[in-house]
């Protein structure tokens, strides 16, 4: 198949690209060409004026629950939703039953995926057993069976040592560790939201940001001392900020993902919204907000990241403090990134692309995130002018667990073409 993208703004950071009129052309699961005036016999025409391409959205932290949770969500569903959310690459962390700890699971995950996902799916192994958090896995294995990071995210690695083997283990194999900073003093076990004015008001056990930034500088200093490459998941407080600031400055190898809830909501949220603002890390307060907003700004903090963690309705149905931690993000993402961070002046068009494509792909070492010839045909179109009331009952994910139903956001994705195969509609149908 042969599509010609027609006459659209192409905002493409690998190349340097920032709104430049262009057609692409794209033949046998390529980028053919980049120019004006494009024009092939026999190819399938996207008309794309005031529309803007971007290199195919790659999100670095998303959870499908297969194996093991295939109700929550699947391959297929996770797939289908990351192509309606206008990305053709997502990256699934190891917290799956079984967990990828073994060369099998990472193996089942990548058969499912070339059966059930036209998006390109990315394993990421856990750094020990079962997420047990005592043995480490056998780093080379998975690796071999297509790990492309390793993260027992969901938990942090508690025990320095085992940590410390495993970031020289992933620096010999070229891959980085993603850290779940959470270290949980007793006193704060059973916590369900930010430690602050509102989890006093509400009388619920509330985790401070100190549990956090704790980590973020073990994390660092063992990273700093290994020389291995150390990535920080869901990056949520003023604090964790400025660490990953610094760390940064003397030439640590760090880097760091912030999710489009961090960046939006303050646990303000969680007397709206119930369980549906319930996430780990929790949602902060509007100054960690503000620090989030100024890391993405400077660089601090790489990559927008979803960590999309879908849940079935009667599990968030528990309330605050039985329902499992984690909201949807696949289909919420673009617009709010556009929303919150492109039209309030906090990054440019190019800077958000950035941060959803060669950024991403750039941590985990990913052929992906550019519109360069000679590519994968991976290729998102959005329409920044477009608002629209996000509607769940519309989401392909199985989850419907959002706090932001029902709002009013401008900039969505249209079209996402994988592969120069599939064309999926930004209502998630293929045509
Ligand atoms: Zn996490
Ligand atoms: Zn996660």
């Amino acid at each position: 198949m042969k599509i010609l993208i027609r006459g659209g703004q192409v905002v493409d950071p690998a190349n340097k690209r920032d709104h430049q009129i262009m057609d692409l052309l794209l033949s046998d699961g390529k980028i053919a060409g980049v120019g004006r005036d494009l024009s092939v016999d026999g190819a399938k025409v996207i008309d794309a004026a005031g529309l803007i391409i971007v290199p195919g959205l790659v999100d670095m932290h998303t959870h499908f629950r297969e194996p093991g949770q295939e109700y929550k969500e699947t391959i297929l569903s996770g797939s289908r939703a990351a192509a309606s959310g206008g990305f053709t690459s997502v990256a699934i962390m190891a917290n799956t039953q079984p967990v990828t700890d073994s060369s099998q699971v990472i193996r089942y995950v990548l058969d499912r995926a070339k059966r059930d996902s036209a998006v390109s799916i990315f394993p990421i192994g856990s750094v020990t057993l079962g997420l047990g958090g005592e043995q480490l896995v056998d780093v080379g294995e998975l690796v071999r069976a297509g790990a492309v990071a390793l993260s027992d995210d969901g938990k942090p690695v508690r025990d320095p040592q085992i940590m410390t083997q495993a970031l020289l283990l992933c620096k010999e194999y070229g891959i980085p560790i993603i850290s779940h900073c959470e270290e949980v003093a007793e006193q704060y076990t059973g916590w369900v939201m930010n430690h602050g004015e509102v989890s006093s008001r509400l009388g619920l056990i509330g985790l401070p940001n100190c549990s956090e930034e704790i980590m973020v500088e073990r994390d660092i200093k063992l990273a700093e001392d290994t020389g291995a490459h150390l990535h920080i998941a869901h990056v949520s407080t003023a604090g964790s900020v400025d660490l990953i600031r610094r760390a940064k400055e003397r030439g640590v190898n760090v880097s760091a993902e912030a999710t489009p809830h961090h960046f939006t909501l303050t646990d303000a949220a969680v007397e709206r919204y119930g369980a549906n603002a319930k996430m780990n890390p929790p949602l902060r307060s509007q100054e960690d907000v503000d620090a989030v907003i100024a890391g993405l700004r400077d660089g601090t903090i790489d990559a927008i990241a979803t960590d999309h963690a879908p849940h079935a309705p009667d599990e968030k149905a528990l309330g605050m403090g039985k329902a499992p931690f984690g909201i949807v993000g696949l289909e919420t993402c673009v617009p709010l990134v556009i929303t919150r961070l492109v039209y309030k002046g906090h990054l440019t068009m190019f800077e958000a692309v950035a941060k959803m494509t060669v950024e991403p792909a750039r941590v985990l070492n990913l052929n992906k995130g550019t519109l360069s010839e000679g590519a994968d045909a991976d290729v998102t179109i959005i329409d920044a002018r477009e608002e629209r009331i996000v509607d769940t009952s519309r989401f392909k994910s199985k989850g419907r667990n959002t706090p932001f139903a029902g709002w009013k956001l401008k900039g969505w994705p249209v079209i996402t073409i994988i592969g120069g195969e599939t064309v999926v509609m930004g209502d998630g149908c293929e045509v």
